[in-house]
């Protein structure tokens, strides 16, 4: 028999979230690039995949996932979030036709090499990324008009979009100014060139800023049914679970007040009680810094977490469900219990919980 924890993945939830991503956008022509990066949250890219057929492309920043989309027969546009590492991933960009993000001045020195250096004659789309609040990789404002004006001037480019990423728009207003600094910069090359299309926003900014959204949006989190804000539920943002975790109850034991449980012995009875050891650890992805009464679902009832997470194992209060017992389903997130619950009691987000699902977790798929 084997071990009896089981992670299921609900393509019709995927389907009905993307659906949700372009209500929230408020414009009937607005285009998703369904964000798949991370093996799609931790849910496998083959697995979600027959959910993600209403969106109108797939975006993600390694190059084998995006090989990996079109051996899936994915022939509409992929955008590689991150864009070239090096002159040779221009190659697979050229041969997948990939769309690329440009963030930095090196990566058009790069495309040029490469277009001598493979001797192409097709052409690329590319989207040319503004820094504003976050950080991280983008052209700042000074730099961007004169990035853009290079590409415009390279025969191998086709389209160039503009975007870039908020780095709080799960805060109370919190894409405002990067959405100002991005309006007045690309507000010269929108007058020169109405067409060109632009895309800014995440799941936190799709579902809750007051912002036009350019033609296309970014959502990713939503996608997997996990909620980007802090304060506010999955559920209330319209948004249905991906993924549920389960396993059972595998052993029972009834201990005396004062008895300790688990390595550390960092839990003790405060009275007589039963507990339940489960088949779930750390190395399944369960975050072992949860601590106790992190909430827990036996057999549709909700309990708690005791002692200290181990590698394949913990132990929940058993109080609240008499009559469990081996064998007793147990949710750890998913259909009856939010996972961002679980993520907030561990000190983080959804995101990481989802995409740290381990290897070893059997995974079922309900079809659409
Ligand atoms: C991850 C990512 C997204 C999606 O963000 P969510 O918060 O998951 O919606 C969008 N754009 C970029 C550039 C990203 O890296």
């Amino acid at each position: 028999m084997p071990r009896p924890i089981l992670a299921t993945i609900d393509s019709a939830a995927i389907a009905h979230n993307l659906e949700r991503a372009r209500s929230a956008t408020r414009d009937a022509n607005a285009r998703l690039w369904a964000v798949i990066k991370a093996n799609a949250y931790g849910h496998g890219i083959e697995r979600i995949y027959a959910g993600l057929s209403g969106a109108d492309g797939l975006a993600m920043l390694d190059f084998d996932e995006a090989l990996r989309v079109r051996a899936l027969g994915w022939t509409q546009p992929i955008l590689m979030l991150e864009g070239c590492f090096g002159v040779d991933d221009y190659a697979t960009v050229f041969a997948h036709n990939l769309t690329v993000v440009i963030h930095q001045f090196e990566q058009i020195d790069w495309l040029r090499s490469a277009v001598s250096q493979f001797g192409y004659t097709g052409r690329v789309d590319v989207y040319l990324k503004l820094n504003t609040d976050m950080n991280r990789v983008g052209l700042s404002a000074t730099d961007f008009a004169s990035a853009h004006e290079q590409l415009l001037n390279m025969p191998v480019v086709a389209h160039i979009s503009l975007m870039t990423h908020f780095a709080n728009a799960d805060l109370e207003a919190g894409a405002d100014s990067a959405w100002r600094q991005f309006g007045q910069v690309s507000a010269p090359i929108l007058e020169c060139q109405p067409q060109t299309e632009c895309c800014l926003s995440n799941s936190a900014a799709v579902l809750s800023a007051p912002v036009t959204h350019g033609q296309w949006v970014r959502p990713g989190i939503m996608i997997y049914g996990g909620s980007p804000f802090a304060d506010k539920s999955a559920a209330d943002c319209g948004l249905r679970p991906a993924m549920t975790l389960s396993t059972r109850v595998i052993a029972t034991r009834s201990i005396a007040a004062g008895q300790a449980i688990g390595y550390g012995s960092s839990f003790v009875a405060p009275h007589d009680m039963r507990i339940g050891v489960i088949a779930c650890g750390y190395a399944d992805g369960y975050p072992r810094h949860a601590p106790d009464g992190t909430p827990i679902v036996v057999a549709g009832v909700r309990t708690r977490l005791i002692g200290r997470v181990s590698m394949d194992m913990m132990m929940v209060d058993l109080t609240p469900i008499p009559n469990a017992q081996i064998g007793t389903e147990v949710e750890l997130w998913g259909a009856q219990l939010p996972i961002d619950e679980v993520a907030q009691a561990a000190g983080t987000i959804g995101y990481e919980l989802m995409c740290a699902l381990s290897n070893r977790v059997p995974v079922q798929v309900l079809p659409l």
